[in-house]
This record gives structure tokens, sequence and C-alpha cells, in this order.
């Protein structure tokens, strides 16, 4: 899918206009020096293309000394990462020196670039926005995040723009995403699998590569290895080297099977692998976590591993029907464990259970517990089929189906887990109508 970012000094409107595109927001939070960035991911969709689009800069409200260098770091993830720019000012304020710098560092850049005039509410503000020509870019729009208008002819032209990300031809092979912070591993990983060091870092300015896929065979299954660990950016800056990461990750995840979730125990399941986690889950992906560096957690009784999974489930709930495998990369500890993990979710993730197989385990179950009257009305399920959805999903017909609530569908949820093996996948339950 292409990445769309937006760019611009702080109050332009660039929150308000990604709020109005986007259906679905993740929060990708970083804290950075003390400010807390909370940078925006989502999903839009225009004309049929769907595109990611991230704001990047967040909503960075600070004082001018800090607008600069941030700005440049912003506008450069930018360039780096997304298949187009849209680049926001604001009609209000006119051309300003920092929206100068920002067009000078954009014009270097080959990705399209689409110059967004904010706040353009009413005809009476078309000719103020004319001075922005001054700017030099093809692509100039007068819109208003607030009302609306103005936004289809940008869309049009930006979706036009964006490439045909068709899945690529080998994706008839499942695909595997190894993602996770950095220094959690993930490189040491697929070396370690591929048995040689295919990944030569370096922090020579400039060295940029994208994730690559590996076409790997382990117990007579092919698979592609995404890898979105190699990442050595340009910048200076470690906290962007974690915010490419997620930028990458989110890629990767949205074009996977299933995620090998890779994170240094040492350090602990924490927020942003969370994030990651939770990613994974709300694009119904299959999802393995490794607890890496196994050898380096010290005191390992007997219980210590039982546990660290706790733990490691308290963070993940409510979905904690999730294969735990603890490694060492280093030593090569259940390198290969986690491999056949995988292999098993990416099973359990394309499972079809037969209309008559499930109707025979989960209409006895539901007899047994059937959901709870609501209002003096009873809900009767009749019958259940699995969806030809690309991950589980499962419609149960009834007579009131707005009547079954979210712990009936949890009890529902858990039982098919309970008598299928759905381990490490998000399954979805419907109830319709019938
Ligand atoms: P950001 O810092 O670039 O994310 O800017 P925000 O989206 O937070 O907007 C800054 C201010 O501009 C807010 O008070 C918005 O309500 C206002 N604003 C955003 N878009 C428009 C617009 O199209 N017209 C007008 N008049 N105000 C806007
Ligand atoms: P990436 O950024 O996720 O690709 O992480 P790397 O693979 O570059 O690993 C980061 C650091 O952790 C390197 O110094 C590795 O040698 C080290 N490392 C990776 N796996 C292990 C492990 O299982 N045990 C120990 N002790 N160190 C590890």
């Amino acid at each position: 899918m292409s990445i769309v970012a937006v760019v611009g000094r702080p109050n332009v409107g660039k929150s308000t206009f990604f709020n109005r595109l986007i259906q679905r927001r993740e929060a990708i939070v970083d804290a950075v020096s003390g400010v807390t960035r909370d940078r925006h991911y989502g999903k839009s969709d225009w004309n049929g293309k769907e595109f990611s689009l991230i704001d990047t800069g967040g909503y960075v409200k600070g004082s001018d000394d800090i607008f600069e260098a941030e700005i440049d770091k912003q506008v450069e993830l930018a360039i780096d990462e997304a298949d187009a720019i849209i680049f926001m000012v604001d009609v209000e304020s006119g051309v300003t020196g920092m929206d100068q710098e920002v067009a000078k560092l954009l014009r270097r850049s080959k990705k399209p670039i689409f110059l967004a005039i904010n706040k353009v509410d009413g005809a009476s503000r078309m000719n103020a926005a004319l001075e922005f020509y001054s700017l030099g870019f093809e692509y100039q729009y007068n819109l208003s995040s607030i009302n609306g208008s103005g936004t289809g002819e940008l869309l049009d032209d930006l979706v036009k723009a964006l490439p045909d990300t068709e899945e690529p031809d080998d994706s008839e092979l499942p695909r595997f995403a190894v993602v996770g912070r950095p220094n959690a591993g993930k490189s040491s990983f697929i070396n370690a699998l591929i048995g040689k060091d295919r990944y030569i870092v370096t922090d020579i300015a400039g060295t940029t590569r994208d994730s690559i896929d590996t076409k790997y065979d382990r117990f007579g299954f092919e698979f592609n290895l995404v890898d979105t660990a190699g990442i050595r950016k340009k910048s200076k800056v470690k906290e962007d080297l974690e915010f490419y990461s997620v930028m990458r990750s989110v890629r990767a995840i949205e074009h996977c099977d299933v995620i090998i979730l890779v994170f240094d125990a040492t350090r602990g399941f924490d927020g942003q692998v969370e994030n990651i986690f939770w990613l994974a889950q709300r694009n119904n992906k299959g999802i393995v976590i490794l607890a890496n560096k196994w050898d380096l957690v010290e005191d390992k009784e007997t219980s210590s591993v039982k546990d660290y999974e706790k733990y490691i489930r308290q963070q993940c709930e409510p979905f904690v029907d999730v294969p735990i495998v603890f490694v060492s990369v280093l030593t090569k500890q259940r390198i290969y464990k986690a491999i056949e993990t995988a292999v098993e979710v990416y099973q359990n993730r394309s499972k079809k259970v037969k209309t008559s197989e499930l109707n025979d385990v989960m209409l006895p179950i539901i007899q047994n517990y059937p959901p709870p009257a609501y209002k003096a009305k009873y809900v009767k399920i009749k019958f259940c089929t699995q969806l030809p959805t690309p991950y589980p999903s499962f419609a149960f017909f009834c007579n009131l189906p707005q009547y079954v609530k979210d712990p009936y569908k949890r009890f529902i949820e858990n039982k098919l887990r309970e008598n299928f093996d759905f381990s490490g996948v998000p399954i979805t339950v419907y109830f319709r109508k019938k």
C-alpha cells in the first residue's frame, strides 16, 4: 500500500485534514527529549485506491526554536519514506520563511508533491492563495479542511500519482514479516536462519535499504521472509531510527500473512512492541512473539519462563491466544522452533472449517449456553459458517443479531479457539439476521 505523508508547519491544519480523511486512526507515540510526539497513521481510500496517510509531524506544538529542526526531520522522513507528499500551508498567514524552507527541501525530492493551501474556506480567500505560486509547485490546491471543500480535487490527483501497488507476483508464497524495535535482534535472526551475514550494516551517510524479501525453504515449506531490519538511515538522530522502523513495520505488516515479532527480553514488552502487536492484530495478521536474548536473562529458574510468559500475555489481553517462543538468536537456541511456529500460525490462519463440522461443534455449545435474553427477547442462533475471507471470520445466523453483546461474542470466539486451533490468529465473529 502506498504511503502519503502530510508535512507542514504547526497550526496550518494538518490534523484537521488528517482526521477528515482517516477512517481509523493509529497513533504511533514516541517520546523524544521531553516532547511526546503523537504521530498519526491511518488508512484512507479515494476512488477505490487505498493508501496509508501519515502525519509525520504529529501534533508538535512548541516554541519557535524547536520548529526548524523538527520540520527538517519531518520533511526528511517524508521524502525517504512516502510515495507522495502533501505539503500543507495556511492562507491566513501567507507564505512564511518556514514554508520557503520546507519548499526548498521538498523541491529536491523526486516524489510527487501536492501543495495544499488550507483554510481557503470561501471564495474571498482565493486571491490570497495566489501568493503561494511563488513556492514553485506544479500541483497546487485551495482547500478547507474544516468544511471539506477542495479536498476532492486534491485527492483525485493524488491517487493518480500513486504507484499501483499490486501484490508482488510471488504473493502465492506465504509472507512472514520479521518486525520489532531497533536492536531487538531482527537482522541477527535472519542472518542466523540464512547462515551468513547478508546484512552489512554501515553508518555511512546515505546507506538506505528497503525491506528485502528472502525466499526461504524449511520443512519442505516455502515462504518469503520479509525483513524490516537493516534500516540504517542517514539520520543522525536515534529516535528517528525508531520511527523509521515503525514505518517499515507498518508497510511490512500490511503485506504479510504472519508477523514474527521479535523483542528484547531484557528490555521488556513495552509500548512500542505493543503498538506493533496491535497493528498486526487489527490488520488480521497471524502473530508469533519471539522473546529474544533469553541467554542474557539471568536466574532462569524453572518458573521464570512461565512468569515471563504470563507477563507478556497480560500486555496482550484480551488477545492472549498467541504463541510465544523464548529464543536466543546469538546461540541459535530455538530459532527453528520459531519458524515452525510461524508456519503453524500461517496454517491456522488459512484454515477452513467445514460448515457441517462447525455446526456439529458449535450448536450444542450454544444450546447449553445461549445468549442472555435482552429486553425479554430470546436470541436463537440457528446456523453458522466460516466466511471466505483470507483470515478466519465466522457468521452466526440468528433472529435478533442486534441483541448479541460483546461478552457473548467473546464467549463464542473462545469456544472456536478451544475446538479448532486458531493459535496466533485474530478471528472475527459476526452475528447476522436469518
Ligand atoms: P496542525 O498543527 O497543522 O495539525 O493544525 P490543526 O489541525 O491543529 O489546526 C490548527 C488550527 O487551524 C485549528 O484551530 C483548526 O481548527 C484550524 N483550521 C484547520 N483547518 C482549517 C480550515 O480549513 N479553515 C479554518 N478557518 N481553520 C482551520
Ligand atoms: P535489529 O536492529 O533488530 O536488527 O537487531 P540486531 O540483529 O542488529 O541486534 C542488535 C544487537 O543485539 C546486536 O549487537 C546483536 O549481536 C545482539 N543480539 C541479537 N540477538 C541476541 C541474543 O539472542 N542474545 C544476545 N546476547 N545478543 C543478541
